[in-house]
């Protein structure tokens, strides 16, 4: 970096960039602090998450309605025996009870038993016949080979009749397992029209009842919000009060608050972002963002737009942690600190009045008692005056 020489890299050393250089030198901690600093940060978060889930305990949580009352009715064609939710021990539960879904359930249950009874019998003649399917295609193989065989005029391994046979009876069973099936099925017809009625009634029972549910929850969840709310909230409050009074103070603990801070700001807004995106409309949103996913060009734009938005956060974070410590401001003051020159790190005599490597300007008249000071350093070393005229204290 080669600076001209009247071009200042210190020149708007106020009051606010003296504080900030004493910061950087002085505000840290040791490697120690900080590991035990970073170490209560996680174990106040470990201990907030662990209350968390505490609070969320407290409100009696609702119950969704069972789904398997909606899945066996709803799969009936594809229903066994051990697919029904009772057959599996599944018991009904409050909710379930509440909109008459066991009632309704056991008011069809000889039925479901019956269909489910069918469908495996139907299940199990269908794999009969696609082993016989399986064993007429080898033996229609076998057969070709038998054939090309006593045409090359070989001794055949297998006899053409005794295949042909055993094919026509394959083919024979399938026809009496087809039947069997049909006859199955028209007995399983019926029932599902005789159930379909009831069927629809326990669709609507569970609808409504998921409804409740969904209300019922919903409220819940506002409930886990303000009690986790009260209890982060002061914690919040404080730390953060204690951070900007140490700040203005100047106090070398400012650190540890700057820690507290850190911590319960990220449970604080681990609450209000959960309830927030809890009311977010999501449905409403989950349409825009089709629409514009569906359209190639918006797609673009929501691409484009995001990675410069990411770019624009972590970018700007950066940003600005890097124009606080390398300002040329703090440069120079943390290179003259080092006997070196701001403006190209030359080693320097405490004498020189220009840098004799790059010749940038050092020393000035003071403005107060008109000898000589480093420019870049906030006061005078004789009078002691800064560069606005104010005598220190
Ligand atoms: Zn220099
Ligand atoms: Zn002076």
């Amino acid at each position: 970096m080669h600076l001209q020489n009247e071009k200042q890299p210190g020149e708007k050393t106020g009051k606010d960039e003296q504080n900030s250089y004493e910061e950087i030198s002085e505000k840290r901690t040791s490697k120690l602090g900080y590991i035990l600093l970073i170490i209560m940060v996680a174990f106040v978060i470990g201990v907030g998450e662990t209350i968390f889930s505490d609070l969320a305990g407290i409100p009696e949580r609702p119950v969704a309605p069972s789904s398997c009352v909606l899945s066996s009715v709803r799969n009936l064609e594809s229903l066994t025996k051990y697919s029904t939710c009772q057959d599996r021990g599944v018991p009904f539960n409050d909710i379930d009870k509440k909109f008459g879904l066991d009632e309704k359930y056991n008011g069809i249950k000889p039925q479901l038993q019956e269909i489910a009874s069918l469908n495996a019998s139907i299940g199990s003649n269908n794999s009969e016949v696609r082993k016989l399917e399986n064993d007429i295609q080898r033996l229609n193989r076998d057969y070709d080979l038998s054939l090309q065989e006593k045409m090359a005029g070989e001794k055949a391994i297998a006899d053409k009749e005794d295949i042909k046979n055993e094919i026509t009876s394959a083919k024979a069973k399938i026809g009496i397992l087809q039947a069997e099936i049909r006859s199955l099925e028209s007995k399983k017809g019926p029932l599902i029209s005789q159930i379909r009625p009831s069927v629809q009634s326990i669709e609507r029972s569970h609808q409504e009842a998921k409804d409740y549910f969904l209300g019922k929850a919903a409220w819940f969840r506002f409930k886990v919000f303000l009690l986790t709310l009260v209890f982060i909230l002061p914690f919040f409050a404080f730390s953060v009060f204690f951070y900007f009074k140490l700040k203005r103070k100047n106090s070398p603990y400012t650190i540890i608050f700057t820690a507290t801070t850190t911590a319960f700001s990220i449970l604080f807004l681990q609450v209000v972002g959960v309830f927030l995106y809890d009311i977010l409309p999501k449905e409403w949103l989950g349409r825009i963002f089709k629409f514009f996913m569906e359209a190639p060009f918006l797609r673009y734009v929501i691409y484009y737009g995001s990675v410069i938005l990411v770019i624009g956060i972590f970018g700007g974070i950066v940003y600005y942690i890097q124009k606080k410590v390398f300002s040329p401001a703090k440069v120079a003051i943390r290179r003259l600190k080092d006997k070196k020159c701001p403006g190209c790190s030359f080693s320097l005599d405490s004498q020189h009045a220009f840098c004799p490597n790059c010749g940038l300007r050092l020393k000035e008249k003071c403005q107060h008692c008109g000898e000589l000071r480093i420019k870049y350093l906030p006061h005078c070393p004789n009078c002691g005056t800064d560069e606005v005229g104010k005598i220190s204290a």
